[in-house]
């Protein structure tokens, strides 16, 4: 049976796992999940695991009433990887998230599927 793109994406996520596709005609990375590489259009994408790295690209904070949850952030993170994608960074205040902030992805569960969020990244020991 044929799972679509969009299908397995989130079937890995559920499991736990944050996948993005690699195209091994071109050598980059793609997302949001595709059918051909929009690239250079070669099919079929391999799947591979992301690093979850990333930095903020984007930061605004969406208002909420407090009995709602509050505040929050929705932010485009460009991954390490060079693709690009919307998510929430939390583990700080929305509105001290900020653009080229250090990011790493963590996969999280909301009512048994898996969604990807971020959270400020602790690097150690990168080369200036
Ligand atoms: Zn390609």
């Amino acid at each position: 049976m044929h799972m679509s793109v969009q299908t397995h994406y989130q079937a890995e996520l559920d499991a736990g796992r944050f996948c993005l596709q690699h195209c091994p005609q071109c050598q980059q990375h793609v997302f949001t999940p595709r059918e051909l590489c929009p690239h250079c259009g070669a099919s079929p994408l391999r799947w591979v695991g992301a690093s979850g790295l990333g930095t903020v690209y984007s930061t605004s904070t969406i208002s909420r009433k407090q009995d709602a949850g509050g505040n929050y952030n929705v932010a485009l993170i460009d991954l390490d990887e060079g693709v690009r994608m919307m998510s929430r960074v939390e583990g700080l205040a929305p509105e001290a998230v900020r653009i080229g902030l250090r990011v790493q992805a963590q996969v999280v569960h909301k009512d048994g599927r898996g969604l990807v969020l971020f959270q400020p990244a602790q690097e150690k020991g990168a080369p200036a």
